[in-house]
C-alpha cells in the first residue's frame, strides 16, 4: 500500500510501498482508511524540527488524524465489527495505569502514538487498539470526521478553562486549532472573539475575519494595545495560547484582564516569562493535551450537525502520492487543513 513515510532523521518525507499491516493482537482493529489530517506535528516531523525528534522512531508511516472503517477485529474485541465507521484516538488510555485509574486517559503511561512510534494513517490501512476507537454517524462524511481529533485538542482546552457567555476571548495563533478553538470559544458565549496572527498567516487571517471574528496582525501593530482596545483598555478574559511560537505565553499574560485566565495548548519552546505579572494580576493557568474520552463524545456531535462546521477549514484533499506537495504549502501557511486520502 501506498503510504507516506518519514525514512530518514533529516528533512523530507517518502511515498513508499509499505507491506499491509496484520492484526497480531487480540484487542487489536484493522481500519481502512478514507481520509487523515495532516497535523501540525507531521509539518515538525517533515521539517525535521529539533524540539520534536524524540517523539518519533524511524522508519515510520506518518498521520494519527484518521477517519475510516472497521475491516477486522481481533479475537478480543466485542464493541467494534466489520463495516463500522469510526475516529480513533491517536492511542487511548490503556485504562489500568495510575494515570488512567484518575480518569487522565490522555496522561496514560504507556501509550504508543500512531504516526510517531505505531504505524500511522497515511496509507491504505492502520491498526488501533480497540479503545481507541469511537463511532461516528452513518451519514457523516469521513473528511469531515478526519478532523474530529484537532477539534478535540481545541474543546479540551475550553473544558480546562472557566470560560462564561459574554466574556472576551483571544486565541493567538491562526492554525486549524487556534481557528476551532475561536469557533467553539464563540459557540460558547464569547462576546468577542479576537486571533492574532503573523502578517505571514494572511490566507488564515481571512477565513477567520470571513467567520466573523476580530484580528490583530502582531508583526504590524501592538498586540497588547490592539487587544485592550477592544475590550474597553482592559484584556480580555481568556487568553489562549495555540500558536506554539515562541515567547507566546508571555504574550498571553500581558493580553488577559487582572484575574484573567491563560489556556496554554501549544507545544511552545522555552522562553523569559515573567512570574510576577501573573502574580500581581491573579492569572490562572490552565495547561491543556490532547483530549480526554469525553471529549471525543462531545466534539462528535459538534462536528456531524455541523453545530461546528469544520468545512470551511478542508482546504486540500489529496492523495497519499501528493503528500509531499500538500506538506510544503501547509509549510507555507498557505492552506489550513489538508486531508490526505489512500491511493
Ligand atoms: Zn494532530
Ligand atoms: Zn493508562
Amino acid at each position: 500500500m501506498l503510504s507516506v513515510v518519514k525514512t530518514r532523521p533529516e528533512p523530507g518525507i517518502e511515498i513508499l510501498d509499505c507491506p499491509e499491516p496484520t492484526i497480531t493482537h487480540d484487542g487489536h482493529v484493522l481500519l481502512e482508511v478514507a481520509a487523515c489530517g495532516v497535523c501540525g506535528s507531521d509539518l515538525h516531523f517533515y521539517e525535521w524540527a529539533p524540539h520534536m525528534r524524540g517523539e518519533i522512531t524511524l522508519p515510520r508511516i506518518l498521520g494519527h488524524e484518521v477517519a475510516g472503517t472497521v475491516v477486522e477485529v481481533g479475537r478480543a474485541v466485542t464493541q467494534f465489527k466489520p463495516g463500522d465507521r469510526v475516529v480513533t484516538e491517536t492511542w487511548g488510555g490503556c485504562g489500568r495505569c495510575y494515570y488512567c485509574r484518575l480518569g487522565r486517559f490522555n496522561q496514560c503511561m504507556y501509550q504508543t502514538r500512531i504516526g510517531q512510534k505505531a504505524e500511522g494513517g497515511m496509507a491504505r490501512y492502520v491498526i488501533v487498539p480497540d479503545i481507541s476507537l469511537y463511532n461516528i454517524p452513518a451519514d457523516m462524511p469521513l473528511d469531515e470526521a478526519a478532523v474530529i481529533e484537532p477539534v478535540g485538542v481545541a474543546l479540551h482546552s475550553l473544558e480546562r478553562v472557566d470560560l462564561k457567555p459574554g466574556d472576551s476571548v483571544a486565541v493567538i495563533g491562526p492554525g486549524p486549532i487556534g481557528i476551532l478553538a475561536a469557533m467553539l470559544a464563540d459557540r460558547a458565549g464569547a462576546h468577542r472573539v479576537i486571533v492574532l496572527g503573523l502578517a505571514a498567516d494572511e490566507a488564515r487571517l481571512d477565513l477567520v475575519r470571513r467567520m466573523g471574528y476580530d484580528v490583530v496582525i502582531t508583526d504590524r501593530e501592538d498586540p497588547v494595545e490592539a487587544v485592550r482596545n477592544r475590550t474597553e483598555g482592559r484584556g480580555v478574559e481568556l487568553a489562549l495560547d495555540v500558536s506554539g511560537g515562541y515567547g507566546t505565553l508571555s504574550l498571553a499574560l500581558d493580553l488577559v484582564r487582572l484575574g484573567g485566565q491563560i489556556g496554554v495548548v501549544g507545544m511552545s519552546p522555552e522562553a523569559p516569562f515573567n512570574p510576577s505579572i501573573a502574580a500581581i494580576k491573579e492569572v490562572t493557568i490552565h495547561g491543556s493535551f490532547r483530549r480526554q474520552p469525553s471529549t471525543w463524545f462531545r466534539a462528535i456531535k459538534l462536528v456531524s450537525s455541523r453545530k461546528l462546521d469544520v468545512r470551511p477549514l478542508i482546504t486540500h484533499r489529496v492523495p497519499v502520492a501528493k503528500a509531499r506537495e500538500v506538506f510544503e504549502i501547509l509549510l507555507h501557511r498557505k492552506g489550513i487543513k489538508a486531508i490526505i486520502t489512500p491511493d
